[in-house]
């Protein structure tokens, strides 16, 4: 890859580094400020079910950062050993097109396609998860008795 190309997207990764770095402290201090204030159960069960969601919704989010700060990592030392632009599944390059809108991809867009579609079909023949029926306590009085 041309080296004023590598450089811009050295740049654009280095800039959304440091938004990320940001709103990763923004949110810190959203789940430290959550910790702090944290209603009793008996206090206010309603309250105390509206910050759990709150709560789960800011990790979330922190865990998706933290993800994709990885990525961007990874992308940078990619540029830095020279591998940088290449698909990791079938070594093609990723269109520059693919690589503008989203410099930390390590896949080609069929190679990408593939493995979500993949995903897809195996997240497909997974067993549905349902604590409530998976339960001992769901029988009904006539079956224990
Ligand atoms: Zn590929």
């Amino acid at each position: 890859m041309e080296k004023n190309i590598l450089l811009k997207h050295r740049l654009q990764l280095l800039q959304r580094l440091s938004e990320l770095k940001k709103s990763m402290a923004t949110i810190n201090v959203e789940l430290t400020e959550a910790a702090e204030s944290h209603t009793s159960f008996l206090q206010d069960p309603l309250d105390h079910a509206r910050e759990q969601t709150d709560l789960r919704a800011s990790f979330e989010i922190h865990e998706k950062y933290i993800n994709e700060r990885k990525e961007i990592m990874h992308a940078l030392e990619r540029i830095d050993n020279g591998s940088f632009g290449e698909c990791d599944d079938c070594g093609e390059m990723i269109s520059s097109r693919r690589l503008l809108v989203q410099p930390s991809a390590l896949l080609c867009l069929e190679c990408q396609r593939y493995k979500e579609g993949f995903t897809v079909a195996v997240m497909a023949k997974m067993p549905k998860l349902n604590p409530i029926d998976s339960t001992p306590f769901n029988y009904s009085r006539e079956e224990i008795a």
